[in-house]
């Protein structure tokens, strides 16, 4: 079977705390191999993502892995967030670079999330499995796909051990960003992130924010459902299946649902499947 791995958001009220506690039962049963917390570049999260990470990992049971953002970020801090996840018994993370916050204006210490990778392989050998980014549809800024695709290797040369992709709705970018990365001679795991669909104007949003493109087709269907939240879901569930069934076809080493910290589209998706 598929391994599946599931990421969620620090929830920093306790609405959304009580949101994520109602999720998490729901989607243990889908027994994920790990689950990831995500972290605000800049440190807009800095206490939430370790008290979340130790939540999942001491009262769900689950391997939680912490995202670790480094843009804006200082050696020393990133080493004692580093320390305290050890300490926490973590033996994965994601490093990312992430975006600079609006009013920031220094990039800090760590320039790419290669520079991340390299740090966390010199601090700490080969204590942790690192996950990084890759985006078989271009990261936004970079120059062009070829040159995304040699930053990506320098974020593997550096250590890295696997990647998750950004989200995309069109298996053949997955797969020739495969192909690719093979050809350039890397050999990690690349695990495609999924977005499930359940509503049109935040997904649209988040498309526009990191370059994954939402195909004409199902755009226009979805603008065509207007406010039918039920039409929504229910078709977002089977075009996300679809894509999933795909993927899985295909050979991929996982699965790693962008869950947003609800159950509900994650698990239509995965029944559809089999995988549930
Ligand atoms: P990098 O790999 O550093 O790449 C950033 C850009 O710089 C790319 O355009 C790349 O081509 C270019 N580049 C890289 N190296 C060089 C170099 N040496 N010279 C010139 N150009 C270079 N964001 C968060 O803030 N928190 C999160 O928890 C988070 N989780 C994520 C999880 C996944 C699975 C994904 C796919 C993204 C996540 N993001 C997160 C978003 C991510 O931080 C942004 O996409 C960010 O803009 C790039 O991060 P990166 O790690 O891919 O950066």
């Amino acid at each position: 079977m598929t391994p599946i791995s599931l990421e969620f958001f620090p929830p920093k009220t306790d609405e959304q705390r009580a949101t994520l506690e109602a999720a998490l039962p729901k989607l243990k049963a889908l027994k994920p191999e790990y689950v990831s917390c995500t972290f605000g570049a800049g440190g807009s999260t800095l206490s939430y993502t370790p008290e979340t990470v130790r939540h999942l990992r001491s009262e769900h049971g689950l391997d939680a892995a912490p995202h670790l953002s480094c843009v804006g970020g200082t050696r020393a801090e990133i080493g004692k967030l580093i320390e305290t996840y050890k300490a926490m018994g973590c033996r994965r993370i994601v490093a990312l670079r992430g975006d600079l916050p609006s009013g920031m204006a220094s990039y800090g210490e760590f320039h790419y999330a290669s520079d991340l990778v390299e740090y966390i392989r010199r601090e700490h050998d080969g204590f942790f499995h690192i996950e990084v980014a890759a985006y078989p549809e271009m990261h936004p800024q970079a120059a062009d796909a070829h040159n995304d695709l040699a930053n990506f290797k320098r974020k593997v040369d550096a250590g890295a051990n696997g990647a998750i992709t950004q989200y995309f709705y069109n298996p053949d970018a997955y797969f020739r960003f495969v192909e690719d990365a093979r050809k350039a001679g890397i050999a990690v795991p690349i695990t495609p992130g999924i977005m499930p669909i359940t509503q049109y104007s935040q997904l649209k949003r988040f498309s526009d924010m990191c370059g994954a493109e939402i195909p004409r087709w199902i755009a226009k269907r979805l603008e065509a459902f207007r406010d039918d939240a039920d039409s929504i879901r229910q078709f977002g569930a089977d075009v996300v299946a679809q894509l999933c069934e795909k993927l899985v076809a295909g050979g991929v080493p996982g699965i790693h649902f962008y869950t947003l910290n609800r159950a509900k589209a994650t698990l239509a998706i995965c029944e559809r499947i089999g995988l549930a």
